[in-house]
């Protein structure tokens, strides 16, 4: 399988569609996932191309798992969640739907489940004011 330069995140990587971005750094860029399973829910994705992590370049991977750990600390402390869940998919039968390399960053806490996928955009002013909660965590 190869990667798809066209696809969504490679996109927004360019600059061709917008996002409600909390983190960036030389390697990586994390924003919010417009369908979220949980308010919170945010994706983080190296800027080197790669379907998912089965075709990823290894030397890509440090930087990215660095910035997963930066943001899971950061949406944990906006959200005041009990706990993180991070999701990554490889591959339509694994569930991934957007194929550029992405792990997803969603808070937990017991007795909260996760909302299901329902294709149904979030309103974006909500989303804005998250992300803006994250960056906030981020600074602080
Ligand atoms: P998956 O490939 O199943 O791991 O998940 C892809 C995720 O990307 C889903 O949770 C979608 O809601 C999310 N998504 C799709 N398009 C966008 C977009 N333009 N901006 C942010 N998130 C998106």
């Amino acid at each position: 399988m190869s990667y798809d330069t066209n696809n969504i995140f490679a996109r927004i990587l360019r600059g061709e569609i917008p996002c409600h971005k909390v983190y960036e750094d030389e390697h990586t860029l994390a924003f919010m996932d417009v369908m979220p399973q949980a308010d919170g829910h945010t994706l983080v994705i190296p800027k080197m191309p790669s379907r998912n992590l089965l075709d990823a370049d290894p030397k890509a991977l440090g930087a990215l798992m660095a910035s997963v750990q930066t943001v899971a600390n950061a949406v944990q402390q906006a959200f005041g969640a009990e706990g993180i869940l991070v999701q990554q998919f490889n591959e339509p039968a694994a569930g991934q739907t957007v194929f550029h390399l992405h792990f997803h960053i969603l808070p937990r806490s017991t007795g909260v489940g996760l909302r299901p996928h329902t294709g149904k955009m979030a309103d974006h002013a909500l989303l804005a004011e998250h992300a803006a909660k994250i960056r906030a965590a981020l600074e602080g």
